[in-house]
């Protein structure tokens, strides 16, 4: 199995954290070994999540607002 109980308590308790740094700029491995999680699964887990982040980065600006015009041309 993919994960366990414990990665997901482990990941909830962290990624907050984690994704701090992350967005701040530091190295995500080094994250990790930092708040202490030596597991792969626990390691992979959170690390898939980080090409998550990049999604929400590119996307916490709303998008430019496409004004309609909604000029209605009049032909004559
Ligand atoms: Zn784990």
């Amino acid at each position: 199995m993919a994960g366990s109980f414990t990665c997901g308590k482990v990941i909830a308790d962290k990624w907050e954290e984690f994704k701090k740094r992350v967005e701040s700029g530091e190295d995500p491995k080094k994250v990790l070994d930092d708040l202490g999680l030596k597991r792969y699964c626990c390691r992979r887990m959170l690390l898939s999540h980080v090409e998550l982040i990049d999604e929400v980065l590119k996307f916490s600006f709303p998008p430019a607002r496409e004004e309609e015009a909604e000029e209605e041309m009049e032909y004559e």
